[in-house]
């Protein structure tokens, strides 16, 4: 194994100075971590990690569903994934969806996410709505999560 592993670029290095506004999702700094509380009076412009990764097209995690339960139950997964996606994105600002690309026609659903629970969060939930089996390959350094929900 190589000695030290690349580290993330988007792990924020230290506190941003407080108040800071993310200038594209109004996401704020409130006692060092990032919330969806209103920007203060003269807060700093400090774009979030999240919206950092957005704007990179640098996913944090990958999901990758598929199978023929998926193909014949396509709108239920999705309200599922809407569901879990905006639970995780209210209470952690920087675990949001970034792509969803559907293929129907083949029974598979490829989804980006800028956080890694919330990437192992819908996993999860689809796991337990709807059974199947998941599987998850946790990367060294920056490489991003790949988990793989079948049915
Ligand atoms: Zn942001």
């Amino acid at each position: 194994m190589e000695a030290g592993h690349r580290s993330d670029p988007y792990r924020e290095v230290g506190q941003p100075a407080q108040p800071t506004v993310c200038p594209d999702c109004g996401a704020t700094v409130h006692g060092g971590r990032w919330t969806w509380q209103p920007a203060e009076t003269g807060a700093k412009t400090h774009r979030c990690p999240a919206c950092r990764r957005i704007h990179d097209r640098v996913p944090a995690g990958e999901l990758t569903l598929k199978g023929p339960f998926l193909a014949a139950h396509d709108e239920e997964i999705l309200q599922l994934l809407h569901h879990t996606e905006a639970r995780f994105r209210d209470e952690h600002p920087l675990e949001r969806r970034m792509t969803l690309q559907r293929d129907p026609d083949h029974g598979r659903m490829v989804v980006t996410f800028t956080g890694t629970h919330i990437t192992h969060g819908v996993a999860a939930a689809l796991l337990d709505a709807f059974g199947g089996t998941m599987a998850a390959d946790w990367p060294e350094g920056g490489a991003p999560l790949r988990v793989r929900w079948s049915r």
